[in-house]
């Protein structure tokens, strides 16, 4: 075989190799022509409401259990056409993952499982006519309502903080953040004279693994993407505190693993307070119980959440601190055909005698997605033998930069580079699509290989909070 047959044998090889790596990374969706019948039409409409990570699980295991059925419709309703990867989000502040591909297309992966998708925002639900009410004066219908509206921060009334600190609570909230952080070296690099303290100086309020994320975060920003670009700004002039009213940070860890992400933060020049309850912010200032005061112009809040408050328009049984009140199957108390999931929740804690719920978390709502799908599909087939829902917590991985993390994960304990591998494989596998996980694994190859390109796009930074 001569040289050019050789050469021709070996493009074309490749070009069937690629066409067939394509087909993979571009499936079909399930149902063609899409979304026939129409949703309305379905015997069984099964309305979801949130298309986080309990609406889209419960979603999805509903459409691979009906696959063949022709009785069953599901339509998922959210506020965003795209679904939240919250583990990723902190890794937004340092640009060590791409805002886009954390906020993972929604409506294409629901279409490729078989359901359809609304973007509308919910302002009730008439259940007279099982419809749920959005935005201007849309409807839609449901045989069975999965409600999975996720939480939003609490800033249990303290003074200044709603108004003067940024939240974490979106992809945008992180994109706030950066923006932030760039904007005051901008501004401090203009400056000709004495800077004032409060310009470089972060204050992260809240120690658990939001807070601590993201107090490191803000350390690569400054340390590895932009003290190369702002020559006349010692990044070490860049003060970042981590206030956590508790005895420690991470709570839900074990004490070694607390004490490895103190020491990894101490490397990283944050200065952690614990048992430090901040009383008070102004525009310049965070002032803590006992009177001192932090002079800081960028204040970060991620030390409380609570349920969506939309859940108080749905007319529910609720608990403003928990959610919605569900029984231990998730079904809404006093209604049938109701259930609801997640954040926005009151789960009993089975588990537990003491009346607890069921802690908001991705790996929760994940569970709860399957179980309520189980139930849901008992319920339409006459089946009473309703799942009890049990919470299997599976550990709690917190990453602290690209090349550190501390793991609990079955018990097992660890932290270092093998714990941020794992953190990135673990999390790697779970996104939504084969297109988010390569694109996910690539900004992680290139922020390895090369310092990354930040850049402000100016306005963003204080865009009104949403709720
Ligand atoms: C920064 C951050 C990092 C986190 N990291 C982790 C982690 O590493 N591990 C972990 O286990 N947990 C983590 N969590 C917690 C986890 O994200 C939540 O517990 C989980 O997302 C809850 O799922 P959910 O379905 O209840 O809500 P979400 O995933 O928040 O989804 C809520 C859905 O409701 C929609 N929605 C809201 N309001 C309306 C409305 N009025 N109308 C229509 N749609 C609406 C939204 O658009 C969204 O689709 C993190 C949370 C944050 C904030």
């Amino acid at each position: 075989m001569n040289g050019w047959v050789k050469g021709g044998l070996a493009l074309g090889g490749m070009a069937v190799g690629l066409g067939a790596l394509k087909r993979t990374l571009n499936p079909r969706p399930r149902y063609a022509p899409w979304e026939k019948p129409r949703y309305e039409e379905f015997e069984n409409k099964i309305l979801i409401i949130g298309g986080g990570f309990g609406g889209y699980t419960a979603a999805t295991k509903i459409c691979e259990a009906t696959r063949k059925r022709e009785d069953v419709g599901v339509l998922v309703i959210a506020r965003d056409n795209f679904f939240t990867f919250w583990p990723m989000v902190p890794g937004i502040v340092s640009s060590d993952v791409d805002t886009r591909n954390v906020a993972q297309p929604l409506r294409r992966a629901l279409i490729m499982a078989g359901s359809s998708f609304r973007r509308a925002e919910v302002k009730g639900v008439d259940k007279e006519r099982k419809v749920v009410i959005a935005n201007d004066g849309l409807e839609f219908p449901y045989d069975q309502l999965i409600i999975s509206l996720g939480g939003q921060p609490n800033f249990f009334g303290i003074p200044g903080v709603e108004e003067y600190s940024l939240t974490m609570k979106g992809v945008e909230d992180a994109e706030r953040i950066r923006n932030r952080v760039i904007e005051r070296f901008e501004e401090v690099s203009l400056i000709r004279g004495d800077v004032p303290e409060s310009k470089l100086t972060f204050v992260v309020i809240g120690g658990g693994a939001t807070g601590t994320e993201v107090a490191s975060e803000i350390h690569n920003l400054v340390h590895h993407a932009l003290a190369p670009d702002y020559p006349n700004i010692d990044p070490n002039r860049v003060r970042i505190f981590l206030l956590e009213g508790l005895p420690q940070i991470l709570p839900e860890l074990d004490p070694a693993l607390q004490r490895a992400a103190r020491a990894r933060l101490h490397s990283e020049r944050i200065d952690v307070r614990i048992s430090t309850f901040a009383e008070e912010v102004t525009a310049d200032s965070v002032r803590l119980k006992g009177g001192e005061e932090i002079e800081s112009e960028n204040v970060i809040w991620t030390a409380g959440a609570r349920p969506n408050v939309t859940i108080r328009d749905l007319d529910l049984p609720i608990d403003e601190r928990t959610g919605i009140k569900v029984d231990k199957h998730l079904r809404v108390e006093g209604h049938p055909g109701i259930w609801s999931i997640g954040d926005c929740a009151a789960i009993p804690d089975i588990r537990q005698e003491n009346g607890k719920v069921v802690p908001p978390t991705a790996q929760a709502a994940i569970q709860e997605g399957y179980t309520v799908a189980k139930n849901v599909i008992k319920t339409i087939d006459g089946d009473g033998d309703l799942e009890e829902f049990e919470y299997r917590p599976l550990g709690q991985l917190v990453e602290l930069g690209s090349d550190f993390a501390v793991n609990e994960v079955m018990g097992v304990r660890f932290s270092g580079l093998a714990a941020a591998l794992f953190w990135r494989m673990a999390y790697l596998i779970r996104l939504n699509s084969p297109q988010s996980k390569i694109r996910v694994f690539a900004d992680w190859v290139i922020g390895y290989m090369m310092q990354p390109a930040v850049t402000q796009i100016r306005g963003s930074s204080e865009e009104t909070r949403r709720p």
